[in-house]
C-alpha cells in the first residue's frame, strides 16, 4: 500500500506504531434474496445470532477490569438491545416480507433504526444510535460465520467504523496499541476509555475504511491528530524516537506529579482534577492533583433509577474522605443538553441546549434536587466539601439554592443528622449572562470556576453536535479571551478565588493564557495533570502576562495563534509537541 496520510481527532495522546486490525469484519454485505421456503431457516439463524452476541457481551463484561466498571452498563444496555423487539422482530419480519438473507435484512433495520435515533432532539438517545450500530455489526459477524477474537494475537492498532466498550473488553488490552475509528467525538466511548487506559487515539479519521487494509503498518500520531499508513523507513525512524522521547516525557511527568505546581519566578497554581465517579479516585491519587475542581455528579443518574438519598450520600462521603484534606468541589446535576435524565425526554424540548439544563431544571424539580443537597450536606462532615451550581445565568437562580441550604440545614438539624453547615457555595460561569453579571456573582457566591467547554458555545452561538458550524469553536476568539478575562477580574475585586475546569486548561496555549490573565486553580482530567503541573513548572508569570496582555489587545485571530506558538516554543521547547496542542493547530478556514 502506498504511503497515505490521513487525519482525525487526537482524543487520548501519545504515538502507536503497529499494524491494523479491523476490529469488526469489513467484507462485503451479503446481500441475498432467499425463496420463502428458506425464509424459516433465515429467521432462526438471526435468532442463533442473537443468543451468540448476548453470550459474547456477557463475556467482554466479566473482562472489564474494576477501573473501568462504569462501562459494564454500556456492556448491560448493549445486550439489552440483542434481545429488543424493536431490532429483532422487525429484522425477522423483514426476512419473510421481502423474502431476503438475514443479514440483508438486519442490516435495514439497524440503519432504519440508527436513522430514527439520529434525528431526535434528545442527545441521549440520539447516542443509543452508536450502540445499535455496535450490536448490529455483532450480529452481522455472528450471521456471516467471523471466527471468534484470539485475543493473543500480536499487538496492533485497533481500527473501526467505531467502537463499543465492549470490542475493547474482548481484546487482551496489553495488544491494543493504538486506537483508529471513523466515527466519534472527544466525548464517545472510544475516547473516554483510550484516556482511562492511556491508549493513543484518534475519532474522526475520515477516509479510515477505504484506505487502510490488515496487517498494514501504521502510525497514529494521538498528539498532532495525523495517522499515516503504510509509513516508509523515515517516517518509522523518525515516529519510534518520537514515540520514546513521548514516552521518557510522560513518565517523567508521572513521577514527578506530586511536586507543587509552582511556576519558575514562585507564583503558585492550584492543579485539580475532575472526576466523573468514585471510580476514578485511584487515577486522583496518582495524578498529584491538589483537589478535585469539578465531582460531575451525573453518572449516578444516568442508570434509570432516581438514585437514594442514601446511595448519593455514601458515593458523596466516599469521595469527600477519600480526598480529604484536600478539598472536593461536587457540582449539583447538570442534566439536559448532552445528558439527559430519562424523565427529561418526555419534555420534547425543541433545543434542549437552550433548555431545562443544569439548575434551571433542579429548580423545577425540587424533590430531586433537594433530595441531592441533603446528602451532600451530609458527606460535608466527611471532608472538606463544597458546592458549584451550573448553568446559572441569574442571580436570583444563586439566592433561591441559598434559601433551600437553609431549609435543608433546619430540616436535617430537626432530624439530628450531622451535615456540614456554612458550606462554601460557587458558580460555574458558562453562559454570556453569567460573565455580564460575574461582578454580581462573585458577590452572592463564595468562588467561581469558569465551565469553558459550555461557555464558547453559548458565546458563539454554535450548538456541539453540529459539524457545520464546528469550525466556529475557538477559544481564542476575543469574545471567548474577554470573558475570561472579565470573569477573573471580577472575582479578584471581590476577593474571592477563580478556576477554569473545561477543557482549555489542559490546553498549553489556554493554559499559558490563563495563567497570564491571573487564574488561581485549572482543573483537568486526571490524566491530564500530570502534565499540565510540569508545563507550569517550566512558565514564569511575566511572560504568561505579556501572552495574555498581548491577546486582549488583539482582534487578529490568527495573530494571535502564531503569538502563542512563537511565546510557547521558546518556554516549552520541543516538548511543546508533547501537548495535544489543538488550539494552536485549529482554526477558522
Ligand atoms: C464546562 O462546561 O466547561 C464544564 C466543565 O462542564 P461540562 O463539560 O460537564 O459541561
Ligand atoms: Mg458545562
Amino acid at each position: 500500500m502506498a504511503r497515505a496520510q490521513l487525519f482525525g481527532i487526537p482524543v487520548s495522546p501519545g504515538i502507536a506504531i503497529g499494524s491494523i486490525r479491523f476490529m469488526h469484519d469489513m467484507g462485503q454485505n451479503e446481500q441475498r434474496h432467499i425463496s420463502p421456503d428458506d425464509a424459516l431457516q433465515e429467521q432462526e439463524a438471526l435468532r442463533t445470532a442473537a443468543t451468540e452476541v448476548r453470550a459474547s457481551l456477557a463475556q467482554s463484561m466479566a473482562n472489564v477490569p474494576e477501573e473501568l466498571a462504569e462501562y459494564r452498563d454500556v456492556i448491560a444496555a448493549q445486550m439489552e438491545l440483542a434481545r429488543d423487539p424493536k431490532l429483532l422482530n422487525a429484522a425477522l419480519a423483514r426476512i419473510e416480507h421481502k423474502c431476503i438473507c438475514a443479514a440483508w435484512a438486519l442490516r435495514h433495520t439497524v440503519e432504519e433504526l440508527c436513522e430514527l435515533f439520529r434525528s431526535m432532539d434528545d442527545p441521549y438517545l440520539r447516542d443509543r444510535a452508536q450502540d445499535i450500530r455496535a450490536v448490529g455489526l455483532r450480529l452481522r459477524e455472528c450471521l456471516t460465520g467471523r471466527q471468534p477474537r484470539d485475543r493473543s494475537q500480536s499487538p496492533s492498532v485497533l481500527t473501526a467504523e467505531d467502537l463499543s466498550p465492549a470490542d475493547v473488553m474482548e481484546m487482551d488490552l496489553n495488544g491494543v496499541l493504538g486506537i483508529i475509528t471513523v466515527e466519534g467525538g472527544p466525548t464517545s466511548h472510544t475516547a473516554i476509555l483510550s484516556r482511562g487506559l492511556h491508549i493513543p487515539a484518534l475519532v474522526g479519521v475520515t477516509g479510515l475504511l477505504e484506505n487502510a487494509l490488515e496487517n498494514e503498518t501504521v502510525i497514529v500520531d494521538g498528539l498532532s491528530g495525523c495517522v499515516l499508513l503504510g509509513p516508509d523507513e523515515e517516517d518509522l525512524a523518525r515516529y519510534t524516537a518520537r514515540r520514546d522521547e513521548y514516552a521518557l516525557w510522560e513518565n517523567h511527568t508521572r513521577r514527578n506529579a506530586h511536586w507543587p505546581a509552582e511556576m519558575c519566578d514562585g507564583v503558585r497554581i492550584r492543579a485539580h482534577a475532575n472526576l466523573e465517579s468514585a471510580d476514578e479516585l485511584d487515577n486522583f491519587a496518582s495524578s498529584g492533583a491538589d483537589g478535585v475542581g469539578l465531582y460531575r455528579t451525573e453518572f449516578a443518574y444516568l442508570k434509570g433509577e432516581l438514585p437514594s438519598e442514601e446511595e448519593l450520600f455514601r458515593e458523596y462521603a466516599e469521595v469527600a474522605s477519600r480526598v480529604a484534606p484536600r478539598r472536593v468541589v461536587f457540582r449539583t446535576l447538570d442534566v439536559g443538553a448532552d445528558k439527559m435524565l430519562r424523565a427529561q425526554a418526555s419534555l420534547r424540548e425543541p433545543n434542549p441546549a437552550l433548555g431545562l439544563r443544569g439548575i434551571r431544571f433542579c429548580l423545577r424539580h425540587q424533590g430531586i434536587f433537594r433530595t441531592q443537597l441533603r446528602a451532600l450536606l451530609r458527606a460535608g462532615v466527611a471532608g472538606n466539601t463544597a458546592l458549584l451550581l451550573p448553568m446559572i445565568s441569574s442571580l436570583g437562580e444563586v439566592q433561591a439554592v441559598r434559601r433551600i441550604l437553609r431549609e435543608l440545614h433546619e430540616e436535617l438539624l430537626a432530624q439530628n443528622l450531622p451535615h456540614a453547615t456554612n458550606i462554601s457555595l460557587g458558580v460555574m460561569v458558562e453562559t454570556p449572562a453569567a460573565v455580564m453579571i460575574c461582578d454580581a456573582l462573585a458577590r452572592e457566591c463564595d468562588f467561581l470556576s469558569i465551565g469553558t467547554n459550555d461557555l464558547i458555545h453559548y458565546l458563539m452561538a454554535i450548538d456541539r453536535n453540529n459539524r457545520h458550524v464546528s469550525y466556529l469553536h475557538d477559544p481564542l476568539h476575543p469574545a471567548v479571551m474577554r470573558s475570561l478575562k472579565r470573569t477573573i477580574d471580577a472575582a479578584h475585586r471581590e476577593g474571592i478565588g477563580v478556576s477554569v475546569c473545561g477543557e482549555l486548561a489542559a490546553d498549553p496555549c489556554g493554559l499559558a493564557i490563563l495563567l497570564g490573565m491571573g487564574v488561581d486553580a485549572l482543573s483537568a482530567a486526571p490524566c491530564s495533570v500530570p502534565g499540565i503541573k510540569h508545563m507550569i513548572r517550566q512558565l514564569n508569570a511575566v511572560t504568561c502576562q505579556e501572552l495574555a496582555h498581548s491577546i486582549l489587545m488583539s482582534t487578529d485571530v490568527r495573530a494571535c495563534r502564531h503569538m502563542a506558538y512563537e511565546k510557547l516554543h521558546q518556554s516549552l521547547g520541543p516538548e511543546l509537541a508533547f501537548h495535544t496542542n489543538s488550539l494552536l493547530h485549529q482554526g477558522q478556514p
